[in-house]
């Protein structure tokens, strides 16, 4: 059975924290007024699910923020029919907010522990178009490809080739470039031209790690 009991926090999360700061798309705050994101995290954390800050999940890493969450979805414009690749799986929460926006989502982690509890947490809430597996995400999923959307939550020092390559004409792509201690979001957009990089807010996320991202 699923517990109920957290629907008021993510009502508030929603209200207070998304729409408040200009989130607007609705298969966005559908989703994420609908996952239930204190199953992604550790049983002592469960009262902090719903606040305003990025949590601290197993190896070192961590859960991002509500709002970074919704800002990064929202950019990829879904409608519910694409194909999304995420690379770094986490907790699984943001896989599980696209999951529900979108036909399948196919996500890629580094750490097989994280892998392993998000593995957990897809089946018991039934999230059964998430597909996931280990390996160095800054190569893409090739036998997969090409994605409607692609989204990293670990910040690169660049946006990585075979990502560009596997992503349909048209499609978007969102990473945090930058240094280890500071990124900003780039909105990718892929033409037949070359691509366009629209450039969002700073942020702060945990390393990229990889052939194209920083050395481990
Ligand atoms: N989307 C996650 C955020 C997790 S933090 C969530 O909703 O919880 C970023 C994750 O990226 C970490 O788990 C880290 O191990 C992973 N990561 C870093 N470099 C990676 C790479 N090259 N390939 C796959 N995963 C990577």
């Amino acid at each position: 059975m699923i517990d109920n009991s957290y629907e008021t926090s993510r009502q508030r999360m929603v209200e207070e924290q998304l729409v408040a700061r200009g989130i607007h798309d609705r298969l966005t705050l559908e989703a994420m007024l609908k996952v239930p994101r204190h199953l992604f995290i550790d049983d002592a954390l469960r009262t902090r699910a719903y606040g305003d800050y990025p949590l601290p999940i197993a190896a070192g890493q961590t859960i991002s923020q509500p709002y970074i969450v919704a800002l990064m979805t929202q950019a990829l414009g879904l409608t519910g029919d694409e194909r999304v690749l995420e690379i770094g799986t986490g907790s699984g929460y943001q896989a599980a907010v696209l999951s529900r926006m979108c036909q399948r989502v196919y996500t890629v982690e580094r750490v097989n522990q994280l892998l392993a509890s998000a593995r957990k947490v897809f089946d018991k809430l039934c999230y059964y178009n998430i597909v996931a597996k280990f390996d160095d995400g800054t190569m893409g999923w090739r036998q997969e490809a090409p994605y409607d959307a692609i989204i990293i939550t670990a910040g690169g020092p660049e946006i990585p080739p075979p990502l560009v390559d596997q992503l349909v004409d048209g499609g978007r792509l969102i990473i945090p470039v930058g240094g280890q201690e500071l990124q900003e979001l780039q909105l990718i957009t892929k033409t037949t031209e070359g691509i366009v990089i629209d450039r969002l807010e700073k942020v702060r996320f945990v390393d990229l790690i990889g052939k194209h991202g920083w050395a481990n």
